[in-house]
């Protein structure tokens, strides 16, 4: 077997990502033996994975074959010459999948969240040659995330990389997990030694949307792809609303468009220096803007404090939204981000005002 290759500007060195694949649970023998073979067969993939222990959100589900499936991923990898990957949340788990000589281990988000959990796992895997990839934990901070990966460095575990699946949120949501995207990317201006993989099915958690996450991780520069794949993806134990056959996986991978960081022809830098400079012009005029707004609000703040009003002026708040998004259609911007925009320029606003108020 080759060796892992995954690292960071995988998609730069290669010009293709490095592509995870198989069911989100290993159920049987023959389920994972099939999807795999299937999967090796496409030509497009660089690593089997499956969960053998399963963290379900709610009780009373699939939680997992347990360790007899690592038998039937060495029994994959033997048959297809891929390395495999399994889930690990405890030093149990660890134990049972390093002696069954799993390749990498990676991290769920629902471990990634907790500190001692990861403590224990740094514990147990000192002193072992394992490769580990961590995913984000379940809520959006970059410190955690970034917490775990230095509790393993610290006792000299080998984190090969991070994979994005998205934060939780709460309400109707486009997505499963939230992709918010500006977290793996700050985390890769942190740690621009770590490959990052960008995990689309548990983001998406539908079938539809993959190919556009996918692509659009491949347009940020991240390294690889995981991608859940099922032989049945409809009769699946676990999420089988977001697991695809190996045919669609296929479909997939190879309909991704790999873009140059620096654009394909020499003409293409001296435009998208003009643009940029564009762009650097009026990010300064939106600050100068903003700026002349908070001035207003703070003789507003004022005027409040002398006339002893509140700072919440509920109907006012409702007419600028209102008008606001009228506003957006006719620029052509998308309203659901003009609202987060005029919400956090609100927020600040009543910060504001509450220090004139009180201070
Ligand atoms: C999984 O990869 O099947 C899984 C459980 O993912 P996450 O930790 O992202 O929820
Ligand atoms: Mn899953």
């Amino acid at each position: 077997m080759e060796e892992i290759k995954l690292q960071r500007d995988y998609l730069k060195k290669y010009n293709k990502p490095f592509v995870i694949s198989g069911p989100c649970s290993a159920e049987t023998q023959e389920q994972l033996m099939e999807t795999a073979i299937a999967l090796a067969d496409t030509g497009n993939v660089d690593m089997l994975r499956a969960g053998i222990w399963k963290p379900r959100t709610r009780p009373g589900t699939f939680e997992g074959i347990g360790k007899e499936g690592l038998k039937w991923m060495t029994n994959a990898k033997k048959e297809t010459g891929l390395p495999v990957t399994v889930e690990v949340a405890n030093a149990d788990h660890i134990e049972h999948a390093l002696n069954a000589e799993i390749d990498v281990l990676w991290i769920g988000a629902k471990t990634t969240v907790n500190p001692f959990s990861m403590q224990e796992i740094a514990d147990s895997l000192k002193g072992t040659n394992a490769k580990v990839l961590v995913k984000n934990p379940i809520n959006p901070s970059l410190s955690l995330w970034l917490g775990a990966i230095e509790r393993l460095e610290n006792v000299g575990v080998n984190v090969l990389g991070v994979i994005h699946r998205g934060f939780t949120e709460f309400g109707d949501k486009i997505y499963r997990n939230n992709p918010m995207w500006q977290i793996p990317i700050e985390l890769m201006m942190n740690r621009p030694d770590l490959a990052v993989i960008n995990d689309p099915s548990h983001i998406c958690g539908n079938r539809t949307m993959l190919q556009e996450v996918a692509q659009k991780a491949m347009d940020l520069n991240f390294d690889g792809i995981m991608l859940e794949v099922h032989r049945d993806p409809d009769n699946a134990w676990s999420d089988a609303m977001q697991q695809v056959t190996p045919q669609r996986f296929h479909e997939i991978i190879s309909g991704l468009n790999i873009r140059k960081e620096k654009g394909e022809n020499q003409q293409a830098p001296e435009d998208l220096h003009e643009y940029r400079r564009k762009i650097d012009e009026l990010d300064k005029e939106l600050l100068s803007i903003i700026s002349k707004r908070m001035d207003v609000v703070r003789n507003i703040g004022k005027y409040k404090k002398s006339h002893n009003t509140s700072v919440l002026q509920k109907a006012r708040w409702e007419t600028i939204i209102n008008r606001t998004l009228e506003l957006s259609d006719k620029f052509d911007l998308n309203p659901e981000f003009i609202k987060i925009i005029l919400k956090a320029i609100h927020d600040e606003s009543i910060d504001i005002q509450e220090k004139i108020l009180n201070g």
